[in-house]
C-alpha cells in the first residue's frame, strides 16, 4: 500500500489542483500515491447543511463546528487508520523537511483544512489533530496550505522523481541551502560560469558546493547552522 492522502475541505475542486500536473501529476495517475477528498458540507446540520456558527463569546467571523469535523474524521478515518491526522493552522508547529520526510515515509495523512476564522479547539484534542504551519502568515484556508505539505511529501515517494539522487543534496537536507547551479551558456552578459565548475575535477566541485553552501547559509539562515 502507498502514500494515501484523504483531505476533508469545503472545496474539493481545489484537489488535485498544482498536483495534478507535472511529476505529482504522473505518479497520481500511475497511482505511486492515492489522494482523496472529503466534502465536510455532507456532514453539516440540519437543511442546509451548516458547518459553522458564530463565536462563543462574540467577535467577527465563523468558527467550524467540532461535531460537524468530527462526523467527517470519523468517516474519513475510521478506527484502525492509523494515519496522522493533521489540522493545517497558522498555530502549528511549522512544517519542515524532516517533517516531510516523516510523513513520505509512513501510510499517508488525513488533512483537515480550516476556514473561517478556524475550527472549535475541542475537536483539535478530541480527534487527536496535530496542527500543521506553513509559515508565519495567514491564508484564507487550509486548501492551499494541504497543497504545499503533499507537494512537497509526493516528490519523495519512492518511483516520483526520475533522478532519485537529487532528492538527497538539497537545501535543508544536510542543515544547509543549496550551493549555486549553472548551466549553458559558458559566458552569460560578461558572467562566466566559476572555473572550478568546469574543470573536470570532481573532488574540488564538492569542496567549492560545499563551501558556498556553508557561505550563504551563514549569511541568509544563520539559524540553520545553529542547530
Ligand atoms: N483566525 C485564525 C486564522 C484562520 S485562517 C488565526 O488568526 O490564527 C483560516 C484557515 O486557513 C485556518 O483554519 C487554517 O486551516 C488555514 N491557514 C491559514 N494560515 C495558515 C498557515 N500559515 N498554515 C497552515 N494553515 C493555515
Amino acid at each position: 500500500m502507498g502514500f494515501r492522502a484523504t483531505v476533508l475541505t469545503l472545496y474539493p475542486e481545489m484537489f488535485p489542483g498544482p498536483l495534478g500536473v507535472s511529476l505529482a501529476g504522473r505518479a497520481l495517475e500511475r497511482g505511486d500515491f492515492a489522494l482523496e477528498t472529503v466534502q465536510i458540507r455532507e456532514f453539516g446540520v440540519g437543511r442546509h447543511r451548516m458547518v459553522d456558527d458564530t463565536p462563543s463569546g462574540g467577535g467577527a467571523g465563523m468558527v467550524m463546528r467540532a461535531d460537524v469535523l468530527a462526523a467527517a474524521i470519523d468517516h474519513a478515518a475510521p478506527e484502525g487508520d492509523d494515519r496522522p491526522r493533521l489540522l493545517m493552522s497558522p498555530r502549528g508547529r511549522p512544517l519542515d523537511q524532516r517533517r516531510v520526510r516523516d510523513l513520505a515515509a509512513g501510510d499517508g495523512a488525513v488533512i483537515v483544512c480550516g476556514r473561517f476564522e478556524g475550527v472549535d479547539e475541542r475537536v483539535i484534542a478530541g480527534r487527536g489533530l496535530e496542527e500543521v504551519s506553513i509559515g508565519d502568515y495567514i491564508l484564507s484556508g487550509g486548501e492551499i496550505a494541504a497543497l504545499v505539505l503533499l507537494d512537497a511529501v509526493v516528490r519523495l515517494l519512492p518511483g516520483v522523481m526520475g533522478n532519485a539522487l537529487s532528492g538527497e543534496a538539497e537545501s535543508f537536507e544536510a542543515g544547509l541551502l543549496e550551493h549555486p547551479h549553472y548551466t549553458r551558456p559558458a559566458e552569460w552578459e560578461g558572467h562566466p560560469i566559476p572555473a572550478v565548475l568546469t574543470s573536470g575535477d570532481h573532488g574540488a566541485v564538492e569542496r567549492w558546493r560545499r563551501a558556498e553552501a556553508e557561505r550563504i547559509t551563514a549569511e541568509r539562515r544563520p539559524d540553520l547552522l545553529r542547530r
